[in-house]
């Protein structure tokens, strides 16, 4: 972030399994230029390559359910170290335990930042299951893609690069289900949590994208606090 764009502390996005996270975080990556970190998308890309941690997370995945905090801390703690990170990072999908927001305080501790800032994307029942079950992704690039309310120009093609786009294994009804349940009884209290400490953006996520991005450049451009707790207002 030499060009003085600068996101406050390395932020967290929370919200239910639909809301935009990835969406969000990608495009806060991209404005800010330092790397998002997406459990969801490590988990996936071991899964299709066929690792142990791979292995171990399939079948938890398939079901809906969250893999074991000691894995996902493991993996996110390793990735946090790597020099891409010192700058600051995002993180899409972590914590979703209070465990791991603990983890999680220690690591930035660890790394020399003064501590996380949460963002928060509100949105209804019914916007979530139309989000995640219309979902699409390209196979090459990652964009994100909506049946309903985003389609690509040709279908199952990714604008950009002409990808294939696919569904996520755990983009179906049942899986949705216990997606939204894992949620409520293990994640949502986060929100708590963060508001607490006084480190919670909460924003209304029913907005379009390119909106509510906008909207989150100036907020986060505006907080007082930049990387490793230097003030720059
Ligand atoms: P996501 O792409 O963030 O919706 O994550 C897909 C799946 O990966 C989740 O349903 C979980 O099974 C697993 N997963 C991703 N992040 C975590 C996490 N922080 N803790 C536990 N499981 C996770």
């Amino acid at each position: 972030m030499a060009d003085g764009k600068k996101p406050a502390q390395p932020l967290i996005f929370l919200g239910p399994p639909g809301a935009g996270k990835g969406t969000q975080a990608r495009e806060m990556a991209e404005h800010f230029g330092v790397p998002q970190i997406a459990t969801g998308d490590m988990f996936r890309d071991h899964v299709a390559r066929g690792t142990e941690l791979g292995r171990q997370a399939k079948a938890v995945m398939e079901r809906g359910e969250l893999v074991s905090d000691d894995i996902v801390c493991a993996m996110v703690a390793e990735r946090v170290r790597q020099p891409d990170c010192a700058a600051g990072f995002i993180l899409d999908g972590f914590p979703r335990t209070e465990a791991q927001a603990e983890r999680l305080d220690a690591l930035v501790e660890e790394n020399g930042f003064p501590g996380v800032l949460a963002v928060n994307l509100q949105v209804g029942y019914d916007s979530l299951i139309r989000r995640l079950s219309g979902r699409r992704t390209c196979s090459v690039c990652g964009e994100i893609y909506n049946v309903y309310s985003r389609p690509p120009q040709t279908e199952g093609r990714c604008d950009r690069d002409g990808g294939t786009l696919t569904q996520r294994a755990d983009d179906h009804e049942d899986v949705i289900r216990e997606r939204l349940n894992a949620y409520e009884r293990q994640t949502k209290s986060l929100v708590e949590f963060y508001r607490e400490r006084g480190a919670l953006l909460e924003v209304n996520g029913e907005q379009e994208p390119q909106t509510l991005a906008r909207q989150l450049i100036g907020q986060l451009e505006s907080q007082p606090i930049g990387p490793r707790g230097i003030r720059h207002s």
